[in-house]
């Protein structure tokens, strides 16, 4: 047995079913492994590593944070560098406010908690939060209970109290849920680890609706579909519907840790000083990381290229519904795609590693493709001829 997974074992919780395998760097799109071998990734840090391995202004841009000393100085001070990502976040969703943290999770919370505050702007109990059956939106105690899985909450009762989850996509039984007391009702645009479901837009449009007139917050987690994912900067600009809030993570820092909640003008004033903080928040190396990648979806024509690598590559999943029984749906947006098995996908992730493709699941019968936004044709290419020999083998 390899001596670093062997140590591993011993050392950390168990709260992970890893594979055995030792990534040690990257380059592109392609990650290396201790003994050399390479494997073209299509999981990407799970839909974080968004510029690829070794993107050149990206390195020399943390190298620059690194060699100015300053990586961190809490938010007792502005930095320039928070600064400038707060205004671009602004630019690229013409939202009013950010409020940075460090991870998914934590903006989840952070949004739970506006949420709250925002009810009680009107009475003492408007404090219900409604979520999406199947959605996820974190593992911590707010997060968890706004999360739509059973299987992530059962052993860790009792919940965060005063939040609902109707089925995704039923506007019936959202509104019938729906009373004086809702706050917030929290929404995927492309479901993540539910299994890559797009929202419907005429739901879309319904919720905005009845947000408006019951005073309630329409808050998009994209902290998966977000960040150019789907083609657009944040998955909502894909309909005519704007969130009063976001929130950001996961491809934000490009493997820094960076998450972040995004607010319109409804609610950008709620907080004041003391309600929320986070202590790394907006740290002058995490802040440089999004940076890299906001630049680049504002001026670049990443977001483009997306959708472009992403409609071939859909294209070519299509090709094995038709061919092979086994794949009974394709779905998904951008490079935030998905083929459903009849059959867990464990075995095509397995079998599809050894043959120096990573894959993730989303899901029991989900393969989920979130490769780096600057993947090639070619290599698109390449996962496919991979894939069709394994679905071949079936
Ligand atoms: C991954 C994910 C989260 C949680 O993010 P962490 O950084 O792991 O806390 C929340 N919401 C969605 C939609 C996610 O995909």
């Amino acid at each position: 047995m390899n001596t670093t997974i062997e140590q591993g074992r011993k050392a950390f919780m168990n709260t992970y079913a890893q594979f055995p395998l030792v990534l040690k760097s990257g380059h592109g799109c392609t990650v290396t492994d201790q003994d050399g071998k390479e494997y073209l990734d299509m999981v990407a840090g799970i839909a974080v590593n968004s510029l690829g391995y070794g993107d050149s202004e990206f390195t020399e841009t943390l190298k620059g944070v690194l060699e100015g000393g300053l990586l961190h100085c809490s938010n007792l001070y502005y930095n320039e560098q928070a600064v400038l990502a707060a205004t671009q976040l602004k630019q690229l969703s013409a939202m009013e406010r950010v409020f940075f943290c460090n991870s998914g999770t934590e903006a989840n919370e952070a949004a739970l908690k506006l949420a709250r505050k925002w009810g009680k702007q009107f009475s003492p109990v408007k404090d219900e939060i409604i979520t999406m059956i199947s959605s996820f939106h974190g593992r911590t105690y707010g997060s968890m209970s706004a999360t739509g899985q059973e299987k992530y909450q059962k052993h860790f009762t009792p919940l965060v109290p005063k939040i609902l989850h109707t089925p995704f996509n039923d506007f019936e039984a959202l509104s019938a849920a729906v009373n004086e007391n809702t706050a917030a009702i929290f929404i995927e645009v492309i479901q993540g680890e539910g299994g890559i479901r797009e929202i419907d837009v005429d739901f879309l449009r319904k919720v905005r609706a009845l947000c408006d007139q019951k005073d309630i917050l329409l808050i998009a987690d994209e902290v998966q579909c977000g960040m150019g994912r789907s083609g657009k900067a944040f998955a909502w600009q894909h309909t005519d519907v704007t969130p009063d809030a976001m929130t950001l993570a996961k491809a934000l820092g490009n493997g820094v840790p960076i998450g972040a909640l995004v607010t319109s003008r409804t609610c950008s004033e709620v907080f004041e000083p003391g309600d929320h903080a986070a202590t790394f928040g907006g740290n002058l190396i995490s802040a440089a990381a999004a940076n890299v990648i906001l630049k680049r979806l504002l001026e670049g024509d990443l977001l483009a290229h997306v959708s472009e690598v992403g409609e071939y590559f859909k294209s070519r999943l299509h090709k094995f519904e038709a061919r092979y029984g086994c794949v009974l749906e394709v779905r998904g947006k951008g490079l935030m795609l998905a083929i459903e098995l009849d059959r867990p996908a464990r075995q095509v992730i397995a079998n599809a590693m050894e043959k120096g493709l990573l894959l993730v699941g989303a899901g029991e019968r989900v393969v989920r493709f979130v490769p780096p936004l600057v993947i090639t044709k070619a290599e698109i290419d390449t996962a496919c001829e991979i894939l069709d020999q394994i679905l071949s083998e079936l």
